[in-house]
Order: C-alpha cells, then structure tokens, then sequence
C-alpha cells in the first residue's frame, strides 16, 4: 500500500513528499514537531499533544498551520488513509518558506508536514529483562522545553547508546542530575520506595506520557515527589524506568553497565505499564 503523507495542504504518496530547499526547516531547524500515539488505529492522549504543540508553536511565534480543529480532522485522516492501527503519526510544523535571512520573514504561511506509521510492539526479551541505557553530558540548549527540530544533542546522544548496545541515552547536567532521556523522560524509585521525576521546567521536555504516568500514581496513591535525581541516586535506586509515546512505561534494568537494584524490571514500573496500557486501551 502506498503511504500517503500530508504536506502543505495536499494529500501526496510519502515519497513524493517534496519540501522547498528554503524551507526554514531545513536551513534554521526553524520549527517544532508532535508524535501522537496511536492504538487500535485511534490517537491517543490527542489533547494533551495538540496543547503542547500549540505551546512550542506559540514560544516560537509560528502561527498554526491551519485551525486546530482542522489540524485533528487532517492528522486522523493522515492515519486512517494509511491503514495504522498500532504506531503514531508525526506532526511537523516549520516557520515556512523564504530566502535565507535568519530575522523572521514577513508574510509566510507555515509548512505542514504529517506522517504515520506502524511501530512493532518492543522486543519480548526487552520487556522481560529490561532496558539498558548509558549516561552522557546533557549538551543541549536553555529551551529543551519546546519541541523544535533541532535534535542534533539528541541524535548524537542515541547514537551512542546504540554503538553501546543500550536502548536510550540518559542526559546528565552540570550538576549530575539525570535531565531526561534523548527522546524519554527518566524516572527513578528510590530505596526509600517513593517515585521521583524531575519537574517540568526549561531543562525538559513535558512528556505527555510522563504527565499521564504522574496522574496514575496519584490515583493509585503512590509515595511520589517530583523533584531532580542525580546520577548517583538513580545508581542506588531500587528501580528505574522511561516513560514516552513509543516506549510506553519501560522499566530500565542497567545504567552504564551496572545494575540497577537487582537487575530485573520492578514491580512499580511493570505495575505502571500495565495500568497505562490499560488505561490506552480504555481511551482508544
Ligand atoms: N523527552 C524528550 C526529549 C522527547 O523527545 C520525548 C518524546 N516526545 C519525551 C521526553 C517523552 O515525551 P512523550 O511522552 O510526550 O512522548
């Protein structure tokens, strides 16, 4: 089947998807993106992703491509004429086209770029042992908040925990406090048993998975703070975990190596996986 992909208000085969070479996105990064789950063919968590991109479009003043309302009918679309039941869709919006200038063009009407695809579900063997990750400097911007285009910290960062046979790459800052991962949000359990994930701020991105996992642990009553973990306490937890849209709730088994408490997934993460693809299944 051909992939259709949606691009500045045309339906088009995904390999005829043709951008302007002065597209702003691809000279600047001039541009902000979404990944929207999707499950049983239905995204997920919509609102939560179309308020998030309507704030990274608004910090960067770009306008929306079209009225949100017609930006869900045109991404639900862009899924069903692909055929995607379990995957997510992609959702680019850059500032548009013009010659090369870096002030902000006058008059420009923003490009859209949407793409679905199918994921397969995450390997049995790394839901039965866990997921590695490496840690690596946090070497990105002082607005990690908006979701722009400029992933370069982010492709490097995952690129060596691929060399390193890891799953993710947690970011480490200056003062040795894990971030969030290249493309996850990073949580911990303490040995005190109580969850811990950094607040949301200009250092991270605020994960929509993230922020669902939060209410479940509210709900199911949780000893919770939100608040940094350094490296050194995420080395001492008793357990560790990501949260994001491809990943779901993925417990985190070995940091650089070393295990983390006994080197099985544990019962907080597999619990809150459950209770999120539960809550997903319910909501598609
Ligand atoms: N942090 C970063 C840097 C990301 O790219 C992502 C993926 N969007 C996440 C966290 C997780 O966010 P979400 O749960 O919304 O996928």
């Amino acid at each position: 089947m051909t992939q259709i992909a949606y691009l500045n208000g045309r339906y088009v085969p995904r390999a005829q998807a043709r951008v302007r070479a002065e597209d702003r996105g691809f000279l600047f990064g001039d541009g902000v993106y979404e990944v929207i789950p999707v499950h049983a063919g239905k995204l997920i968590a919509a609102d939560r992703h179309f308020e998030r991109l309507g704030r990274s479009l608004g910090e960067l003043r770009i306008a929306w491509p079209m009225k949100r309302a017609a930006l869900e009918v045109v991404t639900r679309e862009v899924v069903a004429r692909n055929g995607v039941q379990q995957g997510g869709v992609y959702i680019q919006v850059t500032r548009g086209v013009a010659p090369r200038d870096h002030k902000f063009p006058k008059d420009v009407a923003p490009g859209l770029f949407i793409a679905a695809k199918r994921t397969k579900p995450l390997s049995a063997a790394l839901l039965r042992d866990g997921a590695p990750v490496i840690t690596v400097p946090d070497q990105r911007w002082g607005r990690c908040d908006i979701k722009s285009l400029n992933l370069l910290p982010n492709v490097l960062a995952k690129q060596a925990a691929a060399e390193q046979g890891a799953h993710e790459a947690w970011l480490v800052d200056e003062d040795g406090n894990i971030t969030e991962g290249s493309s996850t949000s990073a949580w911990i359990v303490t040995r005190d048993g109580v969850l811990a994930t950094r607040p949301n701020g200009n250092e991270i991105l605020p994960g929509v998975t993230r922020a669902i996992v939060v209410d479940m642990v509210r709900d199911l009553g949780l000893k919770f703070e939100l608040r940094p973990f350094s490296l050194e306490e995420a080395r001492q937890a008793r357990e560790a975990f990501i949260t994001s849209t491809n990943n779901y709730v993925l417990p985190i088994t070995r940091i650089d190596g070393r295990p983390v408490g006994d080197g099985k997934p544990g019962p907080t993460a597999q619990r809150l996986r459950t209770a999120y693809l539960q809550a997903t299944g319910r909501s598609a």
